[in-house]
C-alpha cells in the first residue's frame, strides 16, 4: 500500500523532496512559492452548495439528550442516505456534514427530530472558502467592481492585501477572494485576464493586546496589555527595556519569528490546512 504521502506526491506530481519543502512549518504562501493545493479543473462555475448544518432544538435542550437512535434514522431517511457526518456540539446542537447536492436541499425540510422542533441552518463559516489571486494589470480598481465582476464565481467578497513600505501601507496585486461554497475555482477571469487561484492561508495569529497566539486583540480577555518587547505591563513607548518574551520567557520580542511559540502556531495553521 502506497503511504497516503506518496499517493498525494503520484497524484500531484511532486517529488517528495517538493512536497516535503512545501510542508516545512515556516513555509509562507509567496507569489513564487508553487501552491500545493491541487488547482482544480478549471471551466465554468461549478455549482456550489452547502455543506455544513446546524440542527438546533427550538426548546433549547441538548440534542445529545433526546432519543439519538431515533432522531438518526429519521435524519438518515430524510437524507435518503447517511451524511458524510454528524458531530454532537457542546452547546448541544449538531453539525451535520452532507454528501452531496441532494442532502443540501432536503436536510432543510427537518422540522423536528425525535419528536422535539429543530431548527435547521447553514453553518456560516464552514461553507465559505478563501482563495488569493494576483492581479497587477489595474492597481486602482476598486474592490467593490472587482467583487461585481467575480460575483459569478460565488465570490462574496474582495480584499486587497497591504504592506508596509517605509511605514505606510501599500495595496499589493493580491486579492483574499470570500467564495461561497467549500470549493475552491482553479482560475477566476478578470475581463480577459485568467486569474489562478490559490488557497488562502492565514498567517500566525499573534494578539497585539496580550501577545498570545490564537486569537485576536478584539477577543482578548487580558484588560491590561503586554508589551510586545519587554514582557511587562503595557507601558508608554518606545519601550527601553531589555527584550524579553512574554511567552517564551527568552530575550526576543513576543514578535519574534524565531520564538517557538510562533513556530508552534505555524505548525498549527500547517496543520489546518492539510486537513482541509
Ligand atoms: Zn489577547
Ligand atoms: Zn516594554
Ligand atoms: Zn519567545
Amino acid at each position: 500500500m502506497p503511504s497516503r504521502e506518496e499517493e498525494n506526491n503520484r497524484n500531484h506530481g511532486q517529488t517528495v523532496r517538493a512536497r516535503r519543502r512545501n510542508n516545512r512549518p515556516h513555509w509562507r504562501p509567496s507569489l513564487s512559492d508553487e501552491n500545493l493545493n491541487e488547482p482544480q479543473p478549471s471551466g465554468p462555475p461549478q455549482k456550489q452548495y452547502n455543506k455544513f448544518y446546524t440542527i438546533s432544538a427550538n426548546n433549547g435542550c441538548h440534542l445529545s439528550s433526546i432519543d439519538v437512535i431515533a432522531a438518526n434514522r429519521e435524519i438518515e431517511n430524510t437524507l435518503k442516505g447517511k451524511p458524510t457526518k454528524i458531530n454532537e456540539t457542546r452547546s448541544g446542537t449538531l453539525l451535520v456534514e452532507v454528501t452531496n447536492c441532494q442532502q443540501s436541499r432536503t436536510i432543510t425540510t427537518i422540522k423536528s427530530l425525535a419528536g422535539v422542533p429543530v431548527t435547521v441552518a447553514a453553518h456560516e463559516r464552514l461553507n465559505e472558502s478563501r482563495g488569493t489571486i494576483w492581479y497587477p494589470n489595474r492597481p486602482n480598481y476598486p474592490d467593490e467592481d472587482l467583487l461585481a465582476e467575480l460575483s459569478q464565481y460565488g465570490v462574496k467578497a474582495v480584499y486587497r492585501t497591504k504592506r508596509r513600505e517605509h511605514g505606510v501601507l501599500v495595496p499589493t496585486p493580491v486579492y483574499v477572494l470570500t467564495f461561497d461554497g467549500c470549493h475552491l475555482p482553479g482560475h477566476v477571469a478578470v475581463g480577459w485576464t485568467r486569474c489562478q487561484v490559490r488557497q488562502y492561508i492565514p498567517k500566525t495569529r499573534r494578539c497585539f493586546n496580550c501577545q498570545v497566539f490564537g486569537h485576536g486583540a478584539s477577543s482578548c480577555r487580558q484588560q491590561t496589555g503586554t508589551c510586545v518587547n519587554c514582557a511587562r505591563e503595557q507601558h508608554d513607548l518606545p519601550c527601553t527595556y531589555p527584550a524579553k518574551c512574554s511567552n517564551c520567557k527568552l530575550p526576543h520580542p513576543a514578535s519574534s519569528n524565531t520564538c517557538h511559540f510562533y513556530k508552534m502556531e505555524e505548525e498549527i495553521i500547517a496543520t489546518l490546512r492539510d486537513k482541509r
